[in-house]
């Protein structure tokens, strides 16, 4: 049995950490926590979180540090990520959350944090591509050679791109993101965890091969 793991990945929308996580999750066996997806899971069902979290949202806001630090620390305190470990996407996304994440931890600390980079230009250019079936919800990528109106293979829906996947509004998101993640990076390289790994080639090796297992 391979020994769990506690590992947080920071990369910019577009670099491909879903498909990074869902990998380490299956070597390391332990939970890929998501926030992102915890958030929207609470607002699907309604509970007290969910009805904040979406009020702030829905006016354009970022949910503030202590309730992400309230969701975060409930969910490490399950057994799975206890005992294992785990992967945290989404947090944390301040210097006032990766301070609590020390904490939180204890005597248990992050054993690696990966810095998924991808150039700008490749994930604008990623995002840009990106086309969705409005009624199926099947992913495609334009290649500029499509015959418009784009019907999907799937369903005969309309095949179309995303209103907030716009350069302007990718763009929009990637300052922000930049922003934010900057004093993070240079946060965690002050504590010898961060990795940077190119999110362009195969990143699965050097991550384990980093954590010796
Ligand atoms: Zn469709």
């Amino acid at each position: 049995m391979i020994p769990g793991a506690r590992i947080v990945i920071l990369g910019r929308q577009g670099a491909g950490k879903g498909t990074q996580c869902v990998r380490l999750s299956r070597h390391y066996v332990v939970p890929h926590i998501s926030t992102g997806d915890m958030l929207r899971g609470a607002v699907r069902e309604g509970t007290d979180l969910g009805r904040t979290a979406k009020e702030i949202m829905d006016s354009g806001g970022l949910v503030g540090d202590e309730v992400m630090i309230g969701i975060v620390d409930e969910r490490l305190q399950r057994a799975d990520a206890r005992t294992r470990g785990y992967i945290l996407d989404g947090f944390p996304r301040t210097v006032v959350q990766a301070n609590a994440l020390d904490e939180v931890a204890g005597d248990k600390p992050l054993d690696i944090v990966i810095d998924l980079f991808v150039a700008r230009e490749v994930v604008i250019r990623r995002i840009s591509a990106r086309r969705v079936c409005r009624d199926c919800g099947t992913n495609y990528t334009a290649t500029g050679t499509e015959r418009y109106p784009w019907i999907c293979e799937v369903c005969g829906g309309d095949v179309m791109q995303r209103d907030d996947d716009t350069p302007e509004a990718v763009n929009r998101r990637l300052d922000l993101y930049e922003e934010q993640t900057a004093p993070l990076i240079d946060y965690y390289e002050g504590q010898g965890r961060l990795i940077v790994v190119d999110g362009v080639g195969d990143p699965e090796d050097p991550i384990v091969d980093r954590l010796g297992h």
